[in-house]
Order: structure tokens, then sequence, then C-alpha cells
């Protein structure tokens, strides 16, 4: 076995969904993968968009990108809400902002996934790229066994805003991973309108 062909074995890039190294889409998805996504369908002139159906390949992806510190996989769900922002002309805003973590949450893990991804969308969308500005300054508990109400609860006045100036009448996009009550994002949303943001478009990978 040639040195290349070792080397393939540890470097090879695989699907984000299954790690089959067979041939990639732009975004690192395998065709096998590609063909169990399910795009969700968005209508213009509303201000809330997902992209895919949390499901499957898109679920093992995020997971992985969150727990198993797969940070490249950031760049490669930009480059997919990058496509998405151009296909469906909703490129009228002027900053990125991502869904914060609390500080103990992303020193523990390591990174935000969220501002992995808004920091890769706003080099390729020219656009400016705004952290530390929206903050969660409470430290939630995790939402997974809760229901709609008790997740609304849970996440009410956890965010807050530093640097104000910085969104004054600013069309902003935030950015998350997953949208599941929608809690999360509509929190972080009023945060932003509450300190002056003209207007707040948000977008997720995907929908649970
Ligand atoms: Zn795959």
């Amino acid at each position: 076995m040639s040195i290349n062909k070792i080397l393939n074995l540890f470097w090879a890039i695989r699907c984000m969904g299954c790690k089959n190294t067979s041939s990639l889409n732009r975004y690192g998805f395998c065709k096998e993968c590609e063909q169990k996504m399910i795009y969700l369908e968005n209508h213009s002139g509303i201000e809330t968009f997902h992209i895919l159906m949390y499901d499957g390949p898109v679920k093992e992806a995020i997971h992985r990108l969150k727990y198993n510190r797969k940070k490249y996989y950031g760049k490669r769900f930009a480059l997919l809400i990058h496509d998405f922002i151009i296909n469906n002309d909703i490129d009228d805003f002027d900053v990125i902002i991502p869904v914060p973590l609390h500080w103990k949450k992303e020193f523990l893990r390591g990174f935000n996934q969220c501002a992995i991804i808004a920091f890769y969308l706003s080099k390729l969308l020219k656009k400016r790229y705004l952290s530390g500005v929206l903050v969660k300054c409470k430290n939630t508990p995790s939402q997974t066994e809760m229901d709609k109400t008790g997740r609304e609860k849970n996440v009410k006045g956890s965010f807050s805003v530093k640097k104000r100036y910085l969104i004054k009448s600013k069309k902003v996009l935030l950015i998350d991973d997953v949208y599941t009550s929608g809690a999360t994002a509509k929190e972080a949303k009023k945060a932003l309108l509450e300190n002056g943001a003209g207007k707040v478009v948000v977008l997720t990978i995907a929908k649970a």
C-alpha cells in the first residue's frame, strides 16, 4: 500500500451523515444521505426559515458537529445556508449573529457550533459577523425533556445584548442549528428587537 493510500485512510473526507467515503456533494453528504434529506418548503415574506428536516443524516451531522467536535462541519453547513440564502433571495440584512451559548456551556464544549457556522457564513456573504453582542446570560437547563410551555419559561429573560449601538436599526440574520419549539430563537429575537435591532430574520439549518 502506498503512503498516499495509507494517508487517505486517515484523511479521506467522509460523509457528514454516514461516514462513507464515496463521492460527496458540496455540503459534505454522500448520494445515499442526500436522498434521505428532506428540504422544507419556505415562503417568501416570512421572518423564520428552516432549510431541512431534523432527521436522519442531518440529525447525525449536527450531532457530530456538536458532540464529536467536528468543527469543520460548520464550514459546510455555512455553505448550505449560503446557497439557501442566495436561492431564496433573502440576503437583505446587515449583520449575522449566532444564537449564543452560556459561557459555561461553551467552555465545556469548547466552542459554539452556531458561532462557527455564522462566522463562515459571514465570510461567504461578505456581511458583518457580530460575536459577543447577543449573550446568553442565564445558564438554562437542557430542554430536551420539556414541552413547549416549559421551554418558553425556561428561556425567558435568558438573553441580553451588549454594545447595543452595533445592532441599532440594523437588519439582523440570527443563526441557530435546530428549531424545536422555537422558544430559544423567539426569546433571542425578542432581546435583539428590544435592544434596538430594526428587523430580525431567524434561519436554522433544521426543524425538529
Ligand atoms: Zn452519507
